[in-house]
This record gives C-alpha cells, structure tokens and sequence, in this order.
C-alpha cells in the first residue's frame, strides 16, 4: 500500500477533478489549478464542442467515482450513424448488433460541473478558479500561479499532475529538462460549430439517437443530439482549398455552399449564416509524447499526454481512463517513481494507439462512409462479427463498447485483417461447394 501524498494537478476541466476524486480516495491531499473561472458559478466558459460522445471506457471511470447513473440520466444514447447525401437520401447503420449498446452525447459543460461536485465533495480535495499556473519547478514539484486577484503564489508538491490539455504548460516544463515532446502534428482540417436548434415544441428535428453525418469526401460535417431538442453540428473541413474554411465566408458563399453540400441541413439551421460568421474554426491535431512522467514529481493526463483528433470520440474516454490507470499505479506502489513508470509503460502505448486510430477513423468518416462498397463492406464485416462474436468484433466496437485497452484493439485489428478474408472465403465455400456438387459440377 502506497503512502500518503500531497497532490498538485493543473486543469480542472474534464480528467484533472475526475482523478483528483480517486486520488483523494485513498487519501492523498489534491489541490486543483484551474485558471477559467469556476463553470457551476458562471455557466460553462468552453468555446470547443458543446457535445461529446462518451462510450465505455469513460463510463468505467464515472462509475469508479459514483456518478455514472447520474450522468447517464441526462444523456442523448446514439445507437448508429446516420448518413446524408447531397440528393437529402439518408442511410441509417447501426453501431452494434448488441440492441443497447450505443455511444452517449453528454453535454461538455454540464459533465465538467458534475466531476467538479464530486471532485469538491472529496476531504482532502481543494479547487483554486482563475488561477493560473505561470511557472512549474519539476525537480522540486513547486508551482507557481497567479490567483483570482492577479497576486502569485506558491505551492509544494510530491507530485504535479498535467491535466492542463493540448498546450499543456506542464509537458513544457518537462521538455525543458528532458526532451519528451515531439510536437503536435496539425492535420490540414480545423472544426467549426454551428446549431441545428429545437423545434418549436421542444422535439428533435431529426432522428434524436443518431450520430448524423454528412460526408463528402475530403470534408463532413456531423451533428450530435442535445437533450434539449437541439444539435451541435460540426463542420470539418479543409482550411485552405476550393471546399474549405478559406473558400467560403462571404454570406452568400456561405447560404450557396450549404444548400448544394448539405440541402437538407439548411432549412434546419434558421441562423446559419451568423453563426458560421461569428464561430471560430478550431485546429485540430496530435500531441506526441516520448514520455508521460518526470522522474517521481510530474506526470501528465488527457490531452497533455496525447491530444488526438477527435474522429473516434475517444479524447476524454482515453483521458478518463488515463486518470484510472495512473489511480491505481500510484495506490499501488508506495514509491512514486515506480508508479509513474508503472502508468507511463501501460498507458503510453495506448494514447500512441488511440491516436493512430482516430487518424484512421477521421478518413473512414470523411472518405468512405458515402460510398456504398464500403457500406457493404461494414455489413458483411457485421454479419461475420454476429456469426463469430468474440472472434470478429469490429475496430469500432471494440474502441466504442470494451475497455480493451487501445495498444490491443490495434493488435486484434491486425489479426482480424488476415482472419475476414479467409473467414469470408470459408463462408463462400462451404456455401458454394455443395450446390455445384448438387448440381454436378464438381
Ligand atoms: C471538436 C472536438 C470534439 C471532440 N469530441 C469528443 C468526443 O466526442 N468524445 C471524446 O471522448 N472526446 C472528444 N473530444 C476530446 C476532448 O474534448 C478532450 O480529449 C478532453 O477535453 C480532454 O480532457 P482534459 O481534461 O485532458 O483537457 P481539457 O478538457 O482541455 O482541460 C484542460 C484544462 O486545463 C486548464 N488549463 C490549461 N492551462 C492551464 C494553466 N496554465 N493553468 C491552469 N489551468 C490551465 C484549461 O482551462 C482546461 O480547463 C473532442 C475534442 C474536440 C476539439
């Protein structure tokens, strides 16, 4: 069993009070740097995706600190996607043969306020609001930050904790003793938000448990369900380009773009014009990392350890797990190092992992989900994965729906490239041969 410590993590929005709850748990004294103002007090302050998709791993992490149930009541279940084409035909496929298995859109804001009140209701756990971390001594854990009032203080720390995300000041810090920073590796797409509000009595206006889709080659846009009857689309699109960000901005480039691309979507979206103006485009990239710890004394979580994209809808449930992960290997060691060795030689492996496969899901999005070989591709897959369940379950479901941890889906990923089409072609034969036997062909 593993001593007692006094805890600084820096980010208090979604992984940093999730693991503070678990760490607090066993004990440990954990005080949250946080330098937006308190969201339960202000109203959620976050300009990124209002909605995220929340699948097993991180319902795992709700349920260790209590809350999942309470989280579950207030979320939208999507049990497929559905996707539109430019001729306003939509195709509907589900997730999983399983009837209940689906991924939840949870409201950003709402989620950070119910791990900040479990976070809050924790002895031993202490929150500091706009407070911002300005400088970090690793070897000696010290934090500085200035707080509410614009003054600096000080804290001392076995241990900092980087929950602070994509531009994380924590892994700065780190590099700058060790080198472990690769760079985050822009992709040419950025995102943007844009609604598809309730109607006027409050119902969704289109089908309310689906992740909708509008691909179309080298760009998409797609839509979650709020619980409020609305949607937060999001477009992802290239930058620069005929068809990107750059190419449309003008409103009447903008109400021309929509109503050929996505005809359907217009007549949805009565402010359309304003909030494409107004919104901001986001970049959208992967954090690499050559290491997630510094000696005993710091260690990073979520985003700053391996921000992704956001394709696979795996940021925070790869973070929650991070905070599991990282819980248990300090609970478990009673000499800090070896915990954070401990995590850094298990998680690492995974956030590599779950970067590679969101990469690879952003182009199945974008690229083949219109085009109708790869659709009977996904049902043939599907049919196999029902046929031999535990054989054949696929990339999607195996990231979405288990807790398998990512380095390992890649694995059985690889296997089962070799494995379906000889399956398949087993299948073929053992269906063919006895009718061109019967037939006398044979
Ligand atoms: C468009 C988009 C869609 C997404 N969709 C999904 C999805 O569907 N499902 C999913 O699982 N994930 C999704 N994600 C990813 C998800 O948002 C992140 O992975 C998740 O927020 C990571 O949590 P975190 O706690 O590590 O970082 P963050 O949520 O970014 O929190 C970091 C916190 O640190 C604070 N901070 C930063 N610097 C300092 C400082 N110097 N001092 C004090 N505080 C500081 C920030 O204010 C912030 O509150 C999406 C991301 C994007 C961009």
């Amino acid at each position: 069993m593993s001593s007692k410590r006094n805890i600084t993590i820096i980010g208090g929005g979604l992984a940093g009070p999730l693991l503070a709850c678990l760490l607090a748990e066993n004990g440990n004294t954990v005080t949250i740097i946080e330098r937006r103002g308190d969201p339960r007090a202000l109203g959620y302050e976050g300009g990124r995706s209002i909605n995220l998709a929340l699948s097993a791993r991180g319902l795992q992490a709700l349920d260790r600190i209590g809350i999942k149930q309470a989280v579950l009541d207030t979320v939208v279940p999507m049990f497929g996607r559905m996707m539109h084409d430019e001729q306003r035909r939509t195709v509907y496929s589900p997730y999983s043969h399983v009837a209940d298995e689906a991924i939840n859109s949870v409201s950003r804001g709402r989620l950070n306020c119910m791990v900040l009140d479990s976070a809050e209701s924790m002895a031993g756990v202490t929150l500091a609001f706009n407070a911002t971390c300005t400088d970090i001594d690793i070897e000696s854990g010290t934090v500085r930050y200035d707080d509410e009032h614009g003054c600096s203080q000080v804290l001392e720390a076995d241990l900092i904790v980087g929950a602070d995300g994509a531009g994380s000041i924590v892994r700065q810090a780190m590099d700058a003793i060790v080198p472990i920073d690769e760079g985050t590796d822009f992709i040419s797409s950025g995102y943007k938000e844009l609604t598809i509000p309730a109607a006027d009595d409050g119902s969704h206006r289109l089908e309310r448990h689906a992740l909708h889709i509008w691909p179309r080659g080298h760009y998409m846009m797609i839509a979650l369900p709020n619980s409020d009857g609305s949607f937060t689309c999001t477009c992802f699109w290239p930058m620069e380009g005929p068809e990107s960000f750059s190419a449309v901005e003008s409103p009447d480039s903008i109400r021309d773009f929509f109503a050929v691309h996505f005809p359907d979507a217009v007549p949805l979206m009565p402010d359309l014009v304003r909030e494409y103006t107004e919104n901001p485009v986001g970049p959208l990239g992967t954090v690499r990392c050559r290491r997630y710890h510094h000696g005993s004394t710091a260690v990073l979580i979520g985003d700053a350890a391996h921000a992704i994209v956001p394709f696979f809808g795996q940021g925070m449930n790869a973070a929650f797990q991070d905070c599991l992960r990282l819980a248990e290997s300090i609970g478990g060691h009673d000499d800090l190092h070896d915990a954070l060795v401990d995590y850094d030689r298990t998680q690492r492996p995974d956030g590599d992992a779950i970067g590679a496969l969101s990469l690879t899901n952003f182009i199945e999005m974008r690229d083949k989900t219109a085009s109708s070989t790869f659709l009977l591709l996904q049902r043939v897959r599907k049919q196999l994965g029902l046929w031999f369940p535990n054989l054949l379950m696929p990339r999607y479901n195996l990231v979405s729906f288990t807790t398998i941890p990512y380095a390992r889906v890649l694995r059985i990923e690889a296997r089962q490239r070799i494995l379906i089409p000889a399956i398949a072609l087993g299948v073929i034969a053992c269906i063919a041969l006895p009718i061109l036997w019967a037939l006398d062909v044979i």
